[in-house]
């Protein structure tokens, strides 16, 4: 069995096709700047393993459906294609940002399904409308081939409404359905699962706090392998201080910006989105810059490091409060897997919580799924790096197999 991993965007395609097999990458690339001048599609061919190969090619892609023949085009292709025709790719599994409450769980493709994306738009304007174009083109090429919707709200939706709830006046969620929904749920979903495999323990017995560092940075409290909250909110802005995005803030800063520096609401949340977090702090958004600036003295980015420590340790202080039993401390994503200084921050000072980092563990260069934790400590401290593609596809092979 195939699978067909797509990421579609507003400008782009990224893609990964897995021998569900043995789960290993066949092929994986993206399309981008589509509708520009000039784009590019760069396309690997067994990532990561001796036969490692690339093809790169600049040209206008002057839609989404150019750029899914192109794909298909190197996929199949009758030299260094990975299958021999489209037919071998048995489903389709779309990444999906934003279900809202329509959706609970992956599903399959049909006329509905795509119906109620649209009808989410408006929760998810920057997102939804760039998966909706990659469905249909997928759709009209892949005609006989199921597909299947993944989102990255769904991990959430078993959070309780004293969790998703905003303290806002009531009508609001009834009529525009303003509330948490939290996102990386994809990312949250696979490392529970490592996790508990990791542990020794059944999914459904596990009590964790999920912690995904990345560029989006997003934390969850896991109760019986489910999720009961998470830092995001309707959007990806809310909860962790991250690259570029504020995370939590007080909403009366807007009009105050507003009538001090005349920004509208649109340059208001360009500046939260875009030029807050990391890079409003200290004026660079990737950890590495900053921790070269911090050894050379910058005050700034000392502080952004500082800041950020401390709201992922506040958050897991709250979490511990919420879940009362954590038996790991689960850290993944780009920071999350690779940076011990966050982990050693977001950690400092909760040994009265029971939380103990191994020093030495955490500093080694390590990889794949480990503990950092003092034999001491009581809540385990993992390192469990994540792969939402992968949890996409075998999402999609789950949809498939209960049909
Ligand atoms: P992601 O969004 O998950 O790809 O993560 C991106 C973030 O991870 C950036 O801030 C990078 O600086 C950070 N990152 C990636 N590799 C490392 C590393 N080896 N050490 C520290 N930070 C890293």
């Amino acid at each position: 069995m195939n699978i067909l991993v797509i990421n579609s965007g507003s400008s782009s395609i990224k893609y990964l096709l897995l021998d569900m097999r043995t789960e290993a990458v066949l092929c994986s690339g993206a399309v981008e700047r589509i509708g520009e001048e000039m784009g590019n599609l760069s396309h690997k061919i067994a990532p990561g393993t001796m036969g490692e190969s690339q093809v790169s090619l600049s040209e206008p892609i002057a839609n989404h459906e150019k750029g899914m023949h192109l794909v298909i085009a190197l996929i199949t292709d009758p030299e260094r294609g990975v299958v021999k025709s489209k037919d071998e790719i048995t489903a389709i599994g779309h990444r999906i940002v934003q279900g809202g409450d329509l959706f609970t769980a992956s599903c399959l493709v049909d006329d509905e399904v795509v119906a109620g994306l649209e009808k989410l738009v408006p929760l998810a304007p920057v997102h939804n409308p760039g998966h909706l174009a990659g469905i249909r083109v997928a759709r009209e090429l892949f005609p006989g081939t199921p597909q299947v919707t993944v989102f990255d709200t769904v991990f959430h939706q078993t959070m309780p409404p004293r969790a998703f709830m905003y303290a806002l006046p009531y009508e609001l969620y009834d009529e525009l359905k303003l509330r948490r929904y939290g996102f990386h749920g994809t990312s949250h979903c696979y490392v529970t699962k490592e996790a508990a495999k990791f542990l020794g323990k059944p999914v459904d017995d596990v009590n964790l706090i999920t912690v995904h560092l990345g560029n989006g940075s997003s934390m969850c409290a896991v109760q019986g392998g489910k999720s009961v909250d998470t830092s995001m909110g309707l959007t990806p802005l809310e909860g962790l201080i991250m690259g570029t995005r504020c995370g939590d803030t007080d909403l009366a800063i807007y009009p105050l910006l507003e009538a001090a520096k005349g920004l509208n609401i649109t340059e208001i949340n360009d500046l939260t989105n875009k030029k807050s977090g990391f890079k409003g702090i200290c004026g660079m958004n990737d950890l590495r810059d900053i921790h070269k600036a911090v050894a050379e003295g910058n005050a700034r980015a000392r502080l952004a490091l500082d800041m950020f420590g401390y709201r992922n340790r506040k958050y897991i202080g709250s979490y511990m409060a919420v879940l009362g039993r954590v038996d790991a401390i689960v850290f993944t994503a780009g920071i999350g897997e690779n940076d011990p200084v966050s982990r050693e921050l977001s950690c400092r000072g909760l040994s009265a919580l029971g939380v103990e980092l191994d020093h030495e563990r955490n500093q080694s260069g390590e990889r794949g799924a480990r503990d950092i934790g003092a034999k001491s400590s009581k809540v385990r401290v993992l390192v469990i790096p994540t792969n939402e593609e992968l949890e996409i596809a075998r999402q999609t092979a789950e949809v498939l197999r209960a049909r």
